[in-house]
């Protein structure tokens, strides 16, 4: 017998054992072997069973094919030792994980060790033993003194309890428990202690299913009847999780699992205590902050059947749940689903493949659902569950437009603050109720914005604007490939006055503390967040009404809930939509309709004050409005119309390297080559919004087709055609979610 294994050295290639007879019986798919490698041993995944006689003759025709070294027909070696032969992998979790290898051009090897925490599979890993003691059942009549009697007492009304905890807590040493051992008193052995994350959350009371509301209900029929993945659309507040807690419950009392997926942004103590106060025990959470021993125990909890719900970030699609019955997405509009390295996964979407894998019920949930995902309810892919009314206390807040053109502004220093804005700041100050300003960060991407009109300087072909580069003071349109040189005056109204950068917080916070002197204001951005806690500490600082004002980024969009925040203003609401990204348009509904989730989340009414140059852009109305429909209409016909995502694919060819030349020859070469290949539509190369990180210059090539396999099968081809030299770093990034 012969077993092919993916050793994690990112080879994209498997490698072929024989298996001792002794092994033989034992060694089952989805295990963890160790295998001689070279000149050490090194660790793998034995992925497939496969007969070899005629293997070695063949030869590699297809670029997706996987063998060991076809060209070298040597004599194969042994398999040292199955590691452990519980697998790591269920059948079709290896099917899931090998979908998402060739959906996204990754290595097999890429995708597995994403699957599996390090952690785990470490040589070092492993459960933690301490030394228990129990009470004997019938102990042996031994001389007690007084002190030896009430120890004995004390454990047994204990029911015994760790040797260090009883040294500690009984004022004893361990050298008299263990004399109490060797008399026959308690029993000592060493017993697994488990590393728990969520420690005193297990105590937390336990909360009943709350009666649904008509809306609830309904969605939960849907969810119990369906046989595609749901998407449950419901306003912010409008009890969602709610319908997840049951829904699990549903499938808990079924015997089966499962798995319930949140932004690590969201995974917050409030999120977890959520699930940990309704399934308590049976709950385990997977994400960073986890120490190694504790990731390791809530895996093995998980593998072992003893956690029936996993809470945790995108990794947490590969939990081992057994009998998996249901896979929750929540916020499935989320960028941070995308991995943006080795592999390229969105887990979504891989989500919804594991669901189909296994035969589990699949929901998305969101108040602002990607179009993507709109789109598939469309075309009757997807189920459509929907909830419009808040569940709980607290009334949608009213939002209001504030046009920023040039005259409407109250601040002498620049387009900042508009006088509808500071008015309803100071009635804040005044009422002693607070306050939350947000500001669009614009990362790498610039556009060219005029200071005056707020127009951007746009691509004829994609209208999307180009986005600056200031290495050689061009425009470039990153979908198409074109360019022009940075026109001297705004285009729209003549005004010399484009500008290339964004108001920074630091900026506005100065701004905001010379108009309200007395005002105390926090702000938010990754410059005061970067010491570790600092973000908890501020967002607690805020809560405990520390602050009148938080002034923040992104970072404040979701997930927070500050009861005495009765305003909400958005300085900028143009700054995400002028990005030159096709999803601009949909990032900026969802930043506006989350932030405005924010106001009036308790007994408080709420107002939202949005400033844009351009009030009357489709976005910011629907999102004015509240109207995601009207919105993704809108938005879907033009993407339609410009052969965008959900239209098409897109996946962006990144290629890196030290030396310009060669990074910009092959980058035209690519593209060439690309261009050349039936069904994709391919731009010119273009170097990269960020030109040049550490040293490395980024080009880049956008490729589009109607399907991905289209697109992984011309890379593929293009990768086994010319090879790229070892100077140069090239890698494909499906479905991208950032050009940059
Ligand atoms: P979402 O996840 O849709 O934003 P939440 O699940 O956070 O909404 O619910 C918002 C609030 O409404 C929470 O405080 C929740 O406890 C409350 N809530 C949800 N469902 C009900 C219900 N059926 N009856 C009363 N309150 C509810
Ligand atoms: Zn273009």
């Amino acid at each position: 017998m012969t077993v092919r294994v993916a050793i994690d050295l990112a080879l994209d290639r498997l490698f072929d054992y024989t298996v001792p007879e002794e092994l033989e019986k034992k060694l089952a798919v989805g295990q963890l072997l160790s295998v001689p490698f070279g000149h050490r041993t090194a660790r793998g995944f034995a992925m497939e069973m496969v007969e070899r006689e005629c293997d070695a003759k063949r030869t590699l025709k297809d670029p997706n094919e996987t063998l060991s070294d076809p060209k070298r027909p040597y004599a194969l070696k042994p398999i040292s030792a199955i590691v452990d032969e519980e697998p790591f992998f269920s059948t079709r979790l290896l099917e899931l994980v090998r979908a998402l290898a060739a959906y996204t051009a990754a290595p097999v090897e890429s995708v597995l060790k994403a699957a599996v925490p390090a952690a785990v599979v470490r040589p070092n890993a492993r459960a933690k033993e301490l030394y228990f003691i129990s009470p004997a059942l019938a102990p042996v009549p031994v001389p007690m003194t007084a002190r030896r009697q009430w120890l004995y007492d004390q454990i047994v009304r204990l029911g015994g309890g760790w040797m260090q905890q009883l040294c500690r807590e009984l004022k004893t040493t361990s050298a008299s428990l263990k004399e109490m051992g060797r008399l026959g008193l308690v029993t000592i052995a060493p017993r697994q202690k488990r590393r728990d994350p969520l420690g005193n959350m297990r105590r937390i009371l336990p909360t009943k299913s709350l009666p649904l509301n008509d809306e609830q209900t309904a969605a939960l029929g849907v969810i119990s009847a369906a046989t595609k993945p749901v998407l449950l659309f419901g306003v912010t507040g409008s009890g969602k999780t709610e319908v997840y807690l049951q829904a699990i419950a549903k499938e808990l009392e079924s015997g089966r699992g499962a798995i319930v997926m949140v932004p690590e942004i969201s995974l917050t103590p409030q999120t977890v205590r959520r699930f940990a106060s309704r399934f308590g025990d049976k709950v385990a959470v997977l994400h960073s902050a986890l120490s190694d021993g504790e990731r390791y125990d809530e895996w093995h909890r998980i593998r072992s059947g003893a956690a029936r719900v996993v809470v945790g970030p995108r990794s947490a699609v590969f939990a081992p749940v057994r009998d998996l019955g249901l896979v929750v997405v929540d916020e499935e509009h989320d960028p941070s689903y995308k991995q943006d390295d080795n592999p390229r996964y969105n887990a979504r979407d891989a989500a919804v493949l594991r669901g189909r894998l296994e035969g589990a019920r699949v929901v998305l949930g969101s108040a602002t659902p990607s179009l993507e995902t709109w789109r598939n309810v469309a075309v009757g892919k997807y189920d459509l569950a929907e909830m419009k009314c808040r569940a709980g206390a607290g009334t949608l807040p009213a939002v209001r437009l504030v046009d920023m053109s040039a005259p409407q502004r109250g601040d002498s220093s620049g387009a900042i603050f508009s006088q509808d804005l500071l008015d309803a700041v100071k009635l804040r100050l005044d009422r002693h109720e607070q306050t939350i300003l947000f500001l669009n960060r614009r990362g790498y991407s610039r556009s060219v914005t005029c200071a005056v009109c707020g127009a951007t300087v746009d691509c004829p072909e994609c209208s999307l604007p180009y986005t600056y580069h200031r290495a050689d003071d061009c425009c470039r349109c990153h979908i198409c490939g074109g360019w022009i040189l940075t026109p001297k005056v705004c285009p729209a109204c003549g005004a010399p006055a484009l500008q290339y950068k964004g108001i920074g917080t630091q900026r506005a916070e100065a701004a905001l503390a010379k108009c309200f002197p007395n005002a105390k204001i926090l702000r938010m951005d990754a410059d005061s967040t970067s010491r570790k806690n600092s973000h908890d500490d501020i967002l607690s600082a805020f809560r405990r009404g520390e602050a009148d004002v938080l002034l923040g980024t992104q970072m404040i969009a979701k997930g927070l809930d500050f009861p005495n925040v009765t305003l909400v203003g958005v300085l900028n609401a143009d700054s995400s939509l002028n990005m030159p990204d096709f999803r601009a348009a949909e990032r900026t509904f969802q930043l506006l309709a989350q932030v405005s989730g924010r106001a009036g989340r308790a007994e408080l009414p709420g107002e939202v004050i949005i400033q844009s140059y351009d009030p009357s852009a489709p976005a910011i109305v629907a999102a004015a409005r509240g109207d995601f429909a009207a919105f993704a209409k809108d938005e879907l016909s033009v993407r339609e119309e410009c052969f965008f995502p959900p239209f098409c694919h897109l996946a962006a060819v990144n290629l890196r390297s030290k030396d310009l030349k060669l990074v910009s020859s092959w980058a035209d070469m690519f593209a060439k080559s690309l261009m050349k290949v039936k069904g994709l539509t391919v731009s010119e190369a273009v170097p990269s919004a960020l030109e040049k990180a550490d040293g490395w210059y980024r080009w880049q090539v956008v490729v589009r087709a109607p399907s991905v396999s289209t697109i992984v099968k011309a890379w593929r081809w293009l990768l086994a055609q010319r090879p790229p030299p070892a100077a140069l770093r090239a890698a494909i990034d499906v479905d991208a979610f950032s050009l940059t």
